[in-house]
């Protein structure tokens, strides 16, 4: 399933730049590092790393809300 970013009013909303994950703490749940960018396109939802095709080709493992393209 992927949203438009811009559409969905993500477009200011932080990236994770080590596993693109869209983060809104301080830090990433996911590889717990604190580097970001706002620069990204289109949005990705996990909810089966296991089970879903898009989720191995971008290597994620961890459920949750992916932006495509990073900065
Ligand atoms: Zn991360």
């Amino acid at each position: 399933m992927i949203i438009n970013g811009v559409v969905m009013g993500l477009e200011k909303q932080k990236v994770c730049r080590k596993c693109r994950r869209i983060v809104l703490e301080d830090k990433c749940p996911a590889c717990a590092v604190a580097e970001f960018s706002r620069t990204w396109k289109g949005v990705v939802l996990i909810n089966d790393p296991n089970g879903s095709e898009i989720a191995s080709l971008l290597e994620l493992k961890v459920p949750g809300k992916y932006a495509l393209w990073v900065k």
